[in-house]
């Protein structure tokens, strides 16, 4: 099931816009700045207010910009979405604004997720992650691991330590919390002063549970006038599509579990291979690495090595998905066909799909699957192996399709 078809509470976010971008050193506020053709703010609300599951969404403007603020959400978005969208005074902090938010969300929002204005990135499974994450948990934000390597540094500029990263998360946003325990937590805030640099530090503070989800690096804060460059460098990619091709081919031995899209079959016979040698899964990551112009499985994962012996493949396959993601790329859909003689495949398509789809993220439909003989010609038809072929379609709309 997609998961925005998940139940979840009456969700509204609040989008805090109340800087006025003096680390920018533009007379504009940041979020006012052309990103590809679109100010800022406006592919930040427009993230949210495309899925219609968000019910409602309050920008908190600086009070000498409110005008210019409604002007130019009016103006760029449609009135289906307008329609959802409220503009409030914000406030001298994030956290004076994140509460005039809380101030004008509609009554009847249970769910409140706060997103900072200049993440115009923000891609549609990060935010359900949130908002799911949310409705399950109490308060989720989205994080993403730390990559590089962290020094503690003293004075003169020397190493103190290596800091160990292993539990070391990077906060970003959504950050995600029923409305009751936001609305407590930012009460308690105020009556002991407390100011926090995110919302999770404010729940954190009065002993709130607070769980990351996945966020993305795609995810990214426009701080300084390089982050645009990027930005629009990612955005470029949106709406392009890559194509893929896979083959594979093994050879049906005795003493292997004949494994096919990640479902064992029922026959005398196994394929042989370094990892499980599920042919299918092969083509289908092949044809995934051949779009992104990543080279190939063996290059991925080289059968001289020990750790994938014997692998499941679909893990393999969900590495690749991963990588697809980080690139920005999600599969359009896949078509695949696999080459056997015997056994009789048809009996365990259905299963091959719901695994395959899972592991790349989309919906059972998105992968067809095919088997055929050789009417008995050729390598596959003497049953000495089978083969399978995989074409897919990667789109780069990812963040909102
Ligand atoms: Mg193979």
């Amino acid at each position: 099931m997609p998961s925005e078809l998940l139940h979840h509470p009456p969700a509204g976010v609040i989008i805090p816009a109340g800087g006025t971008g003096s680390r920018f050193g533009h007379p504009q506020p940041k979020q006012f700045l052309d990103l590809a053709g679109l100010p800022i703010l406006v592919h930040t609300c427009k993230a949210f207010l495309d899925l219609e599951t968000i019910r409602s969404l309050v920008v908190a403007a600086p009070a000498a910009y409110m005008q210019d603020t409604i002007d130019l959400l009016h103006m760029h978005l449609p009135a289906s979405q307008t329609n959802r969208l409220h503009v409030t005074v914000g406030g001298a902090t994030r956290q004076d604004s994140v509460q005039a938010g809380l101030r004008s969300l509609p009554a009847e929002i249970d769910l409140v997720l706060v997103h900072d204005a200049a993440r115009p990135l923000v891609d549609r499974a990060t935010i359900l992650r949130c908002l799911h994450g949310a409705a399950q948990f109490g308060a989720v934000i989205a994080a993403v691991p730390v990559k590089d390597t962290l020094k503690k540094v003293g004075n003169g500029g020397m190493i103190e330590k290596t800091v160990d990263r292993s539990h070391l998360w990077q906060a970003q946003t959504p950050q995600a919390a029923a409305r009751r325990l936001m609305e407590h937590a930012f009460a308690e805030a105020n009556r002991r002063g407390f100011i926090g640099t995110d919302e999770a530090s404010l729940l954190e503070a009065v002993g709130i549970p607070v769980r990351v989800v996945e966020g993305s690096e795609r995810n990214l804060k426009v701080t300084r006038p390089e982050d645009l460059l990027v930005a629009a460098a990612l955005l470029k990619e949106e709406g392009t599509m890559k194509i893929g091709h896979g083959f594979d081919a093994h050879r049906l031995v005795a003493g292997r579990r004949l494994i096919l899209g990640g479902v064992t079959i029922d026959y005398e016979l196994g394929l042989d291979g370094h990892s499980d040698a599920d042919v299918l899964a092969h083509a289908l990551t092949d044809a995934l690495l051949g779009a992104l112009g990543a080279g190939d499985i063996g290059r991925h994962f080289p059968d001289t090595d020990p750790q994938y012996k014997n692998i499941d493949s679909l893990l393999l396959l969900m590495q690749v998905q991963q990588q697809m993601e980080e690139r920005g790329y999600r599969l359009g859909n896949a078509d695949l066909t696999i080459v056997c003689q015997r056994p009789k495949l048809a009996p365990y398509l259905a299963a091959m799909q719901d695994n395959l789809a899972r592991c790349c993220k989309v919906p059972p439909a998105a992968i067809n699957i095919k088997a055929t003989t050789t009417e008995k010609m050729g390598y596959t038809g003497r049953g000495e192996g089978i083969a399978a072929h995989a074409v897919v379609l990667l789109r780069s709309d990812f963040g909102n399709k």
